[in-house]
């Protein structure tokens, strides 16, 4: 049984302010880093990962001093007027409080699988087609929630069917909960940048 697919949009970081136009409209050229689509890694003042933003996103950030540069890209950004790091880690300059299950509320597919780093959560296997199985059926009273809800290939979703657990000899290889809130970050890009590890292993 498939949940609806979501697209995951990052959020944007509200300041209340357009972006402006001008010297910060820099060009972005080539691929960006490598992995990360081109993002950046957005810290809150206390270090703890909050976000993913694009370069502009960010540059727009640091320009207003509303953020500091952590690490960053060997290339530069250049304008006619400006030449600038492309950062990609930036840590803003005051605390935004994130409430604490802001980012374990939203369910989708693709969080699910990272989560339990796109493996089977019942046999395994990290190879064919993945889709997500409620350990609980919802027919039988399981609910959509980060605890009953596992990664499951598609053999094994076929095989336990519309069964419970018990019933079906079949049961996940770790219980299922919500996630750390730093995992919006491995769903927001195709890969994680090595630059970004540390970051995510202290939150
Ligand atoms: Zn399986």
């Amino acid at each position: 049984m498939d949940l609806a697919t979501t697209a995951v949009e990052p959020e944007t970081l509200e300041t209340g302010e357009a972006e402006p136009a001008g010297p910060v409209a820099l060009p972005v050229s080539g691929s960006g880093q490598r992995g990360a689509g081109g993002r950046v890694l957005v810290l809150n003042a206390s270090y703890e990962p909050i976000n993913v933003c694009t370069v502009r996103r960010a540059v727009v950030l640091v320009l207003k001093d509303r953020a500091e540069v952590i690490e960053r890209h060997g290339r530069a950004l250049r304008s006619e007027t400006l030449t600038l790091d492309r950062p990609t880690v930036i840590r803003l300059v005051s605390y935004v409080r994130i409430p604490r299950d802001a980012h374990s509320r939203k369910i989708t597919r693709r969080a699910v699988f990272a989560r339990d780093k796109w493996t089977c959560q019942y046999c395994g296997s990290a190879r064919g087609s993945l889709t997500v199985d409620h350990v609980i059926p919802r027919s039988k009273g399981g609910t959509s929630g980060w605890d009953n809800i596992v990664t499951c290939c598609a053999p094994c979703n076929r095989r336990k069917g519309d069964r419970l657990p018990r019933m079906a000899g079949m049961h996940p290889r770790h219980a299922p909960r919500a996630p750390s809130p730093s995992i919006f970050v491995y769903v927001a890009v195709p890969r994680v940048p090595e630059t970004w590890q540390q970051y995510l292993l202290a939150a």
